[in-house]
């Protein structure tokens, strides 16, 4: 049975899903809603395959999957790191690149050294992040947003996750993984994105 009252994020990854909480309890703060995680059902099915050619593909492919398998509105997000210089790469295959393995640091140090001889001018990279929203009924919404920055010499910082430590932002002067938490999900691609899409939830869960 279809419930009204519940969001799910469709996430199996920790931080992500901590982010995206985050921003939706606030977003959602008035409303009468529990927001859920994946992980709080013990016996969701493995992730689908993510093997769209584009983010909002992606996120949809989740989204979907959840509200599936949750009945309930399912929001999932799709992340990717595009280097200018490097043709747009890892871009839609960030998390899969050098290996789904290889643990953050080497992925970091193999694109430092694929960058090691090119200037700062030309090393702007971009996160882009989509958005997808799911309904049990079938109806799907899509958003997308990007955060602009630069891949910085050395990874700097510990917070955040991912590729956090080698993207700097030049309006702030550091990277994504020297600033707070709560301050990265007011800035980042996924807040933005977020912004856009709230809205949107926010009218299904007023019409359920
Ligand atoms: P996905 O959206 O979980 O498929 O993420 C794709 C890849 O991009 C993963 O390896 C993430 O670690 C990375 N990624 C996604 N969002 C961020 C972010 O906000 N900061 C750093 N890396 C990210």
């Amino acid at each position: 049975m279809a419930d009204s009252r519940v969001v799910v994020i469709a996430s199996h990854n920790r931080s992500k899903s901590r982010e995206i909480e985050a921003l939706l309890r606030e977003g959602l703060a008035d409303l009468p809603v529990m927001i859920r995680l994946l992980a709080d059902y013990p016996d969701a099915p493995p992730p689908p395959e993510e093997n769209a050619d584009s983010y909002v593909g992606n996120a949809v492919i989740k989204a979907r999957a959840c509200a599936a398998f949750t009945c309930a509105i399912s929001f999932a997000d799709d992340a990717g790191l595009e280097i200018d210089a490097l043709n747009g790469m890892p871009g839609v295959h960030s998390r899969r690149f050098a290996g789904e393995e290889t643990p953050f640091p080497a992925k970091m140090g193999i694109l430092l050294e694929m960058l090691k001889d090119v200037p700062p001018e030309r090393r702007t990279a971009r996160f882009r992040c989509a958005v997808a929203i799911a309904t049990p009924d079938g109806a799907i919404y899509t958003f997308e947003d990007t955060l602009e920055g630069r891949i910085a010499d050395a990874p700097r910082g510990q917070a955040g996750f991912g590729y956090d430590p080698i993207f700097y932002v030049p309006s702030l002067g550091c990277t994504l993984a020297e600033l707070p938490a709560a301050f990265k999900n007011r800035i980042s691609h996924r807040a933005k994105v977020m912004r856009q899409a709230i809205p949107q939830l926010r009218g299904l869960l007023r019409e359920a």
